[in-house]
């Protein structure tokens, strides 16, 4: 039991560096495949669900078990995709929400200054520790003027790409 939540704890925290590292590292520092995919959020924020990356993701939970039992592997993926789950929500609240909870503001100004101010900077969404750790967190008082410089933009209205999905599913729906 301590073992299981030791490992989905580790999955959890796992994901955040994952985060950082696709986000941040494949997506802006470095060019890679991830670059243009990531490109189509900058430029409109709406696109703000990674709805290609939920199929590969569930495979692998369904293979993982397979190839090696119900064990500690399993529940570590469970715990990363958990992370990534949680990722996906407080992603989508930051851009879209208008209630935020005090550690969301905070996580929205950080990613905001991403968006408008500093592309290379405030890589991680989640959480600010890898930026801290690895140098793309602007400094203390550089980052209160730049959370000031974006606490006034509104959230985003209009539909998610999700949302877009859907009702482009429903409206196949009915004419079919
Ligand atoms: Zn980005
Ligand atoms: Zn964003």
């Amino acid at each position: 039991m301590i073992l299981g939540l030791a490992m989905f704890a580790a999955g959890l925290l796992s994901w955040t560096l994952l985060e950082y590292a696709v986000h941040g590292w494949m997506g802006h520092i470095y060019n890679t495949f991830v670059t243009p995919i990531h490109a189509v959020h900058h430029r409109d924020p709406r696109a703000v669900f990674a709805i290609g990356t939920w199929l590969p993701a569930a495979l692998v939970a369904v293979i993982l078990p397979v190839a090696f039992g119900f064990g500690s592997i399993a529940v570590f993926y469970i715990g990363l995709l958990s992370g990534f789950a949680a990722y996906e929500v407080i992603h989508y609240r930051i851009h879209f929400s208008a209630r935020l909870t005090g550690i969301e503001t905070q996580l929205r100004a950080h990613h905001l200054v991403h968006h408008l101010r500093r592309p290379k900077m405030c890589l991680g969404v989640t959480t600010s520790f890898w930026d801290r750790l690895f140098g793309t967190d602007p400094g203390r008082l550089e980052a209160a003027a730049l959370h000031a410089s974006v606490k006034g933009v509104p959230p985003l209205d209009g539909p998610s790409n999700l949302g877009s999905l859907i009702a482009a599913l429903g409206s196949a729906r009915r004419a079919s």
